[in-house]
């Protein structure tokens, strides 16, 4: 086959923009090299419908060996007693698990999208928010911390079926336990997903959600530094409240209602390299070398939004417990998206984000949401992100001076050649 000079011309230009930029984006992470072999790897070649042992396909011998691992892996990693690993993404474990869970015009209440809920946590333009009926709780607009009263309010009223808990630009950690004392109050189940915050919940740096919610889901790929990919995992099993049987007559456990909603439920076969490349990750985050990792990010973290704050920026809920910041940039007189494109301008990727009770459409939005993940990754340290918000800060005050922002650009660049990311001969 012809080399295809196109496209690896354009995964150079991609890795150079990664080296040399200061990457920002919360959701992101970069990958060690044997997570990146492994999701290279042949094992994309391979069929696999179905569980371990339980395939509709031949010669799944070895991926069965290695889906077994990476589940055993996980349980591990998240105190879990049942762990689906095959969900192709984050939201895909979602959609599986309200398959498994809900009716379509069920009612969900979940967290409003524009103070840093999920779009699959209800959404009028998502599936969770066409198939089923949409409910939600936002955040004080004092305090800038979830509304757990107002939880509590629309739960009993409403009466979902499901609460969905976790968020996509929300920097505090969550009250699980009270979340499933109302959960217990009108039968609903509770959905913990957990897709930013996985690493350190992984690691004890937050509240664990597994002995309270009934389900959690996670993509693999943020904190978790793992492929592009989700899970689903239950901290305990149990028999499933909507009554579904075994051919048997046993009531099943929620177990296999879940395993169903997976697969044939939402997906096809599984992708056997990306579930290597998820085990391979799983060793890593159970390692000393990611508990460092993970609490460095954390500190780094508390550090940047202390010299935000020092430099008169307002972080919603006014700080962070964990790994990323939504900052309302309306008291300096820039949007999201005119400050998203400034900073890319010089190398410094961050996304615009609506922030709670934004005036502003989601195209152009107030905020921007700032998170440490992949500059951890790095090696940069707490004294790095001083001079990171310097950098924004300087790019903020002053977006459309192209000659600064060329200057700025080059000092990025400076300061990531001292941390470098694949290039370094021998790195893992
Ligand atoms: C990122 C994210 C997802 C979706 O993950 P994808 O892999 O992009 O589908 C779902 N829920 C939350 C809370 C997220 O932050």
């Amino acid at each position: 086959m012809k080399r295809d000079k196109l496209i690896f011309k354009l995964l150079d230009e991609e890795q150079q923009r990664q080296e040399e930029g200061i990457e920002l984006i919360a959701s992101e992470n970069f990958v060690s090299r044997q997570v990146m072999e492994a999701a290279g790897s042949v094992a994309t070649n391979k069929y696999a419908e179905g569980l371990p042992g339980k395939r509709y396909y031949g010669g799944c011998q070895v991926v069965d060996e290695i889906e077994t691992i990476a589940i055993e892996r996980a349980k591990q990693l998240f105190n879990a007693e049942w762990v689906n690993v095959q969900p192709h993404s984050g939201a895909q474990a979602n959609a599986a698990v309200m398959l498994a869970c809900l009716q379509p015009g069920d009612k969900i209440l979940g967290f409003d999208l524009s103070h840093g809920g999920h779009l699959t946590h209800g959404s009028p333009v998502n599936f969770s928010g066409k198939l089923y009926e949409p409910h939600f709780y936002g955040v004080n607009k004092e305090t800038g911390l979830v509304d757990y009263d107002q939880l509590k309010k629309v739960a009993l009223a409403e009466k979902p079926k499901m609460i969905i808990c976790g968020a996509s630009a929300y920097s505090r950690d969550w009250d699980y336990e009270f979340i499933r004392k109302v959960a217990d109050k009108v039968g609903a189940l509770v959905l913990a997903d957990i897709s930013h915050p996985a690493g350190l919940i992984a690691r004890g740096l937050l509240n664990d959600p597994l002995p309270h919610c009934h389900i959690v889901s996670t993509t693999t790929h943020k904190t978790l530094r793992g492929p592009r990919g989700g899970i689903i995992m239950m901290g305990k099993d149990f028999p499933n409240p909507f009554g579904q049987k075994t051919p048997k007559g046993e009531v099943k456990m929620m177990s296999a209602v879940l395993d169903m909603a997976v697969f044939p439920g939402t997906q096809g076969g599984p992708l056997e390299h990306i579930i290597a490349a998820k085990a391979v990750a799983f060793a890593e985050a159970l390692s000393e070398d990611y508990m460092k990792y993970i609490v460095q990010v954390k500190k780094n973290a508390a550090a940047m939004a202390k010299s935000f704050v020092d430099r008169g920026y307002e972080l919603i809920s006014g700080g962070t417990d964990n790994h990323l910041m939504l900052i309302d940039l309306r008291n300096k007189n820039i949007t999201g998206k005119a400050a998203e494109n400034a900073l890319v301008a010089a190398d410094i990727t961050v996304n615009k984000n609506m922030v709670p009770f934004d005036d502003k459409s989601p195209f152009v939005t107030s905020g921007i949401r700032v998170g440490t993940a992949a500059i951890t990754t790095r090696g940069l340290k707490e004294k790095q992100m001083d001079l990171i918000v310097e950098l924004i800060d300087a790019v903020i005050i002053d977006p459309e001076n192209e000659p600064s922002l060329r200057k700025i650009r080059k000092r990025v660049h400076r300061l990531m050649e001292s941390f470098p990311l694949y290039r370094q001969k021998g790195s893992d």
